[in-house]
């Protein structure tokens, strides 16, 4: 007999799945611990969610960093650069 990852149970809140239902439960504890904030919480500056207000702070301090936005902002410039570049 094959053993197939079925994951049967999912996160209603977030999605994700698991394969026993206890992991589930425990995982659900953790949508419960900040039943007062809203469920999701969106990235002001990117089109991710986060189901988590800390994991939002994390992101935030993470893929926002100033350094990180620096370096895509350079990014863009040297793109604009490079397609002036080719018109001219
Ligand atoms: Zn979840
Ligand atoms: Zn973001």
């Amino acid at each position: 007999m094959m053993h197939k990852k079925i994951k049967p149970h999912s996160c209603v809140v977030c999605g994700h799945s698991f394969t026993q239902s206890e992991h589930l439960k425990r995982h659900l504890q953790t949508h419960e611990e900040t039943k007062d904030d809203r469920r999701h919480h969106p990235c002001p500056l990117c089109d991710k969610v986060l189901s988590r207000k800390d994991k939002l702070k994390e992101h935030l301090a993470h893929t926002h960093s100033p350094e990180r936005e620096a370096a895509r902002r350079l990014e863009l410039e040297n793109a604009r650069v490079a397609t002036n570049f080719i018109i001219v």
